[in-house]
């Protein structure tokens, strides 16, 4: 029997770039591991292909998935469902090759929990760690907007711990290698927990 193969999980605060990073993974590389098409309830947008870019489902249709165990992980995101199906994830664990997800952090914290062996990457702007002390030290700022940002840049931070890698996206290219390399390492590992 095949070793189960190892589930990457790609996850970040929205707008840190997430879909760009992991298109340019997939883009122009033959990868050992396979992306996992997620299912959303969004309206496709131009050059968006049905089973390439998504699986693009009713609103009903997803809700039916979600009644019969059919989701691994689900979140609502502005105003419209995203998840990813179950059963392509474990038939290709279970065939000994390595998923990769690209989701937001609700969806994350649900895989966390029912697949404690994944790899959950953390993708950060490139300013995040800096940022406490360039907000602090800027001294330019009202106290209310240093407040508001410090509260931003905290819940980040605390997001971060749950997570076994974080990955700054200074630029795609950069992400990318890191990410290559995370996995890379992970393979070497004597055990896994
Ligand atoms: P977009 O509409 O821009 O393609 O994606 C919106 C957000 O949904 C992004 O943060 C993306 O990472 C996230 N997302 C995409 N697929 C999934 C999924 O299967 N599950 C979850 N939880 N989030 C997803």
């Amino acid at each position: 029997m095949a070793t189960r193969g190892m589930l990457i999980v790609l996850s970040g605060p929205s707008g840190v770039g997430k879909g760009t990073v992991r298109k340019a993974m997939f883009q122009d590389q033959q990868r050992d591991f396979v992306y996992s098409i997620s299912m959303t309830t969004r309206q496709p947008r131009p050059g968006e292909v049905d089973g390439v870019d998504y699986y693009f489902r009713s609103k009903e249709d997803f809700k039916r998935e979600i009644a019969d165990d059919g989701m691994l992980e689900y979140a609502q995101y502005v105003d419209n469902y995203y998840g990813t199906p179950l059963k392509y994830v474990n038939q290709t664990l279970d065939a000994g090759k390595d998923v990769f997800l690209e989701i937001e952090v609700n969806g994350a914290m649900q895989v966390r929990k029912k697949c404690p062996d994944g790899v959950f990457i953390f993708l950060t702007p490139p300013d995040l760690s800096s940022l406490k002390q360039r907000i602090k030290g800027r001294g330019s700022e009202d106290m209310q907007t240093i407040d508001k940002r410090m509260h931003k840049a905290v819940d980040e931070i605390k997001m971060m711990r749950q997570y076994d890698y974080a990955v700054v996206n200074d630029t795609v290219p950069n992400a990318v290698q890191r990410i290559e390399n995370i996995i890379e390492s992970e393979h070497l590992r004597v055990q896994r927990v």
